[in-house]
């Protein structure tokens, strides 16, 4: 559902698992500031976005922390924990009726706001509360709503290079092929240390010898892990696999 283009003083309700914005919704808490942090204009006369946009970041960096690893892996800056209480939102609030999922009537309250700001620092104040937030997406950098125990860390958009795959297949196809990769350094590792040890049985290689190689190809085999998490292509991956495969066996 794209976001309506709002117009304030706004009347919202704010339901238990959504919200309402006139007859427009239910939308998901944090859809908003999503929207926001895409660039998308919600509203005329905005004034200073970019401010209200590291002010919004900054909020969800310093209280988006239980949501971990899915907010901003970021360190948190002690501004919002002092600006916090000053940002008193100007609002009235009651209650209201309405529709339930399934029939019957459910409790809403009905914020009235007046301006964009303080709608957003609402709204992500309740995403926090119900475990959404906004993230980046790990491969396209563009931010998406995370919804409370969805565990993707990629969004629904085409990936970049693609022209159909979305970074959610391309990005689980990746860590499948991590996950090979990583298990084919151990294989590697274990064949060399086989393959090392048997020398020792047979008296043409020293335990000391064998000790030192032990150390360095454990080290290098994890080094070889980190380097395949961050590779960005098949042949980079496959380049480091081959590298290690030399690597262990030069002796
Ligand atoms: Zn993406």
């Amino acid at each position: 559902m794209s976001f309506p283009r709002l117009t304030f003083p706004l009347t919202a309700d704010f339901g238990s698992d959504g919200y309402w914005i006139n007859d427009d919704g239910p939308f998901q808490y944090g859809a908003a500031v999503t929207e926001f942090f895409c660039g998308n204009d919600l509203a005329d006369n905005v004034g200073d976005s970019l401010l209200l946009m590291r002010r919004l970041e900054e909020l969800l960096q310093a209280f988006g922390g239980h949501l971990h690893p899915y907010a901003q892996e970021q360190s948190v800056s002690r501004g919002p924990f002092s600006w916090l209480e000053e940002m008193a939102v100007e609002s009235s609030v009651r209650f209201v009726s309405r529709p339930a999922d399934g029939g019957g009537n459910t409790m809403a309250e009905r914020w009235t706001v007046s301006c964009l700001r303080d709608f957003l620092y609402l709204e992500l104040g309740k995403a926090i509360e119900h475990g959404n937030a906004p993230r980046q997406c790990r491969l396209c950098g563009h931010w998406f709503l995370h919804e409370q125990g969805d565990k993707t860390v990629y969004c629904n958009r085409i990936a970049p290079g693609e022209t159909e795959k979305t970074c959610r297949e391309v990005g689980a196809r990746a860590v499948f092929e991590n996950k090979i990769r990583a298990e084919e350094t151990w294989k590697l590792y274990k064949r060399a240390y086989k393959k090392y040890y048997a020398r020792v049985m047979k008296g043409n290689m020293s335990r000391e010898e064998f000790n030192a190689w032990v150390e360095h190809a454990a080290a290098q085999r994890d080094f070889t892990i980190e380097l395949l998490k961050a590779a960005k292509s098949e042949e980079e991956r496959a380049r480091h696999i081959e590298a290690l495969r030399e690597d262990l066996n030069r002796l």
